[in-house]
């Protein structure tokens, strides 16, 4: 049986330029290379971006209990032009493997499945490494539920999952993710009375009101944090008056903001503080509103388990870096995996999205050494 050396293969993933939800041929060539290590792969269709789907991959070896999984995108941000280097050539210069996707995170399932090849090849365990891989993570996140949905279908079990994402900082393995803020935006529209700006008294200005709402939802914290997410935050990050007459006040504005946060709240019981908050300061001001919320992904995190703790003293093994547990960052596909106990762990997240998006080889080869006494910590 053959074990893949992680450069070797991040190279390869990079040069395929899987930019939205194009596949051009990488889940055919990741079948390929899992098969031949005894993988059973099976390709999973969600919608993509243009006129194909999307092509997601779910693959599995072994067949009994338990199934550790490593949860991967192979889809890529754009962001091309200016580059010192071509992003799909995969060059290595001075130590580092320029790419787009070298972070975000081909490089990461280039590490998974070297590790899994070289732990199948030399150990015999009881249980199953699954691998999910889609590929719309970048974009419109359809590919991690319709996988979610065929694993349902089939009646498989994850009983742990390791999901790839760049959560390493100043140096692999010094985070290690256990959840994720939730994440909400919002429209406020507030509607007062339009009239001639000379005559005070006839006109209700929304304007008025509309900044009174702002101060006061940035003037309340949402909450104090729990032990191990930050505080809730609010930001605005539109404000809009319709309005071409300088002499006129107007009939409505509106402004949209986005809030961070943390488990404390679900979508539902936030929408109902902050709604609580614009009406009882429109009431006052005698304007009607309209707020409307859409919910991006709600906020999760697993209690540390033994699983977790075995692989923070992985980390510490490997690279002396005792992981701080934290919920930072963006979202990812891990918000789709529901009640399944997961963190993540990966690369580091220094030039992800950026020009001359780089990992250094000494990270790829610390994460792939991770990565495989993960598996052989799991299964014994
Ligand atoms: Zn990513």
């Amino acid at each position: 049986m053959k074990t893949f050396n992680e450069l070797k293969l991040a190279q390869e993933l990079i040069k395929f330029q899987t930019i939205k939800t194009e596949d051009k041929g990488i889940m055919k060539f990741l079948s390929k290379k899992l098969s031949s290590l005894g993988f059973k792969c099976q390709i999973i269709k969600s919608k993509g971006t243009g006129a194909k789907p999307a092509l997601n991959l779910y693959a599995k070896f072994g067949k009994s209990k338990p199934n550790i999984n490593y949860l991967g995108h192979t889809d890529v941000v754009a962001n091309l032009n200016n580059w010192e280097f071509p992003p799909f050539k995969a060059l290595v210069k001075k130590g580092y493997l320029y790419g787009r996707g070298s972070q975000d995170m081909k490089g990461s399932v280039a590490c998974w499945i070297s590790a899994v090849s070289d732990f199948i090849k030399n150990k015999k365990f009881k249980g199953s490494i699954s691998i999910i891989i889609t590929a719309d993570e970048e974009t419109t996140g359809h590919g991690c539920p319709a996988v979610m949905k065929y694993l349902e279908r089939k009646k498989e079990k994850i009983d742990f999952s390791i999901v790839g994402e760049p959560s390493s900082n100043k140096s692999v393995g010094d985070e290690i993710r256990i959840g994720r803020r939730g994440s909400m935006n919002a429209t406020v529209t507030v509607y007062g009375k339009s009239g001639h700006s000379a005559f005070y008294g006839t006109y209700i200005n929304p304007c008025t009101t509309l900044a009174k709402i702002i101060s006061k939802l940035k003037s309340v914290p949402l909450d104090k944090g729990t032990k191990y997410m930050p505080p809730s935050n609010l930001e605005f990050t539109k404000m809009n008056v319709d309005n071409i007459s300088e002499n006129v006040v107007p009939q409505s504005a509106s402004a949209k903001f986005n809030v961070r946060f943390n488990s404390s709240y679900k979508s539902t019981s936030l929408k109902k503080k902050l709604s609580k908050i614009i009406n009882a300061v429109a009431k006052k001001e005698n304007c009607k509103t309209k707020i409307e919320y859409k919910v991006s992904g709600e906020a999760f995190y697993t209690v540390p388990n033994k699983e977790i703790y075995m692989v923070k003293k992985v980390v510490k093994k490997v690279t002396g870096n005792n992981a701080k547990l934290n919920c930072r960052g963006g979202t990812s596909d891990s918000r789709f995996l529901g009640s399944i106990p997961r963190l993540e762990l990966g690369l580091r997240n220094n030039t992800i999205h950026m020009v001359n998006e780089r990992t250094s080889i000494s990270d790829l080869k610390k994460l792939t050494k991770i990565y495989k006494n993960i598996l052989h910590n799991y299964f014994t």
